[in-house]
């Protein structure tokens, strides 16, 4: 893997595998396995309205803590993404029929989980004339209308090569919108292949540019071989598409067939990459091994709003 030898030459970091194997997590990315009973009950109403969750497909460290607290990130448009990541669990292949009945029984799981806060993500659909982003739109409004408590947020694809997909999402009004970059440009061709680096970055401006209303949010992931400069850049970027909000977490390789991973960063070291975004300008900033884009999404737009209102208040 000749890229690979390139990144370890020129890194900071210590190359700690090769692709094919899959080096055991040190202490701080451990977590119990999930068994308590709000876990089970959200799997089962997952299971009674038929939907696909991000927690499962993406086998998160996290779903222990977050379906015991009823949190989940439901992932619609079907269950094969059409694109191949090197990072990501999610089958590829040849997309499912969309389900027309989708955005119903996803409001209805809304409703009987209770959600003060809703993450709605999905695969990549590449061969829907918008992308899914229609689909999309249908799902914020069944919700908004059985929760209208309930805030929204989405966390979708790049709607690469799509027009006028992106208007249809910030139509129907998501509180925040979330497009991740995952990872540094250098490794794009690497690691998310079918995508580009300055799509996605234009793609969170726009969204700003047409409703300053809607809180941006992006995240990435570390350990794939990034130095600590090229995260500084991300952040950089982020802050000219006046992004508000940036995830930084752990990679983890779902698969020995996955991108291996190049380092395991310990906590101090998010420590800093926090302080750092904070620096720049983030309204808020998640940094930490476990960080995931939909972790404590709640809390964290709760935090968002008191943040905006914060800043809007100060003297210039
Ligand atoms: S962090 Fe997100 S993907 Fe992971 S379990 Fe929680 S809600 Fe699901």
């Amino acid at each position: 893997m000749l890229i690979f030898e390139k990144n370890m030459k020129n890194s900071t970091v210590t190359p700690i595998k090769k692709q094919g194997q899959i080096k055991s997590k040190p202490e701080w990315l451990r977590v119990r396995a999930p068994t308590s009973p709000e876990y089970h009950a959200t799997r089962k109403l997952m299971r009674h309205h038929k939907l696909n969750t991000v927690c499962e497909e993406a086998a998160c460290p996290n779903i222990g803590e977050c379906w015991s607290k009823n949190h989940a990130t439901v992932m619609i448009l079907g269950s094969v993404c059409t694109r191949a990541c090197a990072f990501c669990n999610v089958k590829t292949g040849k997309p499912d029929l969309l389900n027309p009945h989708e955005p119903e029984e996803l409001a209805r799981a809304v409703g009987g989980l209770g959600l003060k806060h809703m993450v709605i993500t999905s695969v990549d659909r590449d061969d829907l004339s918008d992308g899914g982003a229609g689909h999309f739109a249908k799902c914020i409004q069944k919700v908004r209308a059985t929760s209208p408590d309930t805030t929204i947020e989405v966390l979708t694809p790049d709607f690469r090569n799509k027009v006028n997909a992106l208007e249809k999402v910030i139509d129907a009004k998501p509180d925040v919108y979330n497009h991740n970059l995952e990872t540094v440009p250098r490794l794009y061709t690497s690691v998310r292949p079918g995508a580009r680096y300055f799509h996605s970055l234009k793609l969170l401006n726009n969204v700003k540019q047409k409703d300053q209303s809607i809180f941006t949010k992006s995240g990435i992931m570390v350990g794939l071989g990034e130095e600590k400069s090229e995260i500084y850049q991300v952040m950089d970027d982020l802050r000219s598409a006046d992004v508000d909000f940036i995830t930084i977490g752990q990679y983890l390789q779902p698969t020995s067939r996955h991108h291996p991973i190049i380092r395991f960063m310990p906590p101090d070291e998010f420590n800093e990459l926090e302080r750092m975004a904070y620096a720049k300008g983030f309204l808020m900033v998640s940094a930490s091994p476990l960080t995931r884009s939909s972790h404590h999404a709640g809390e964290d737009f709760a935090k968002l709003k008191v943040a905006r209102a914060k800043r809007l208040n100060s003297p210039r």
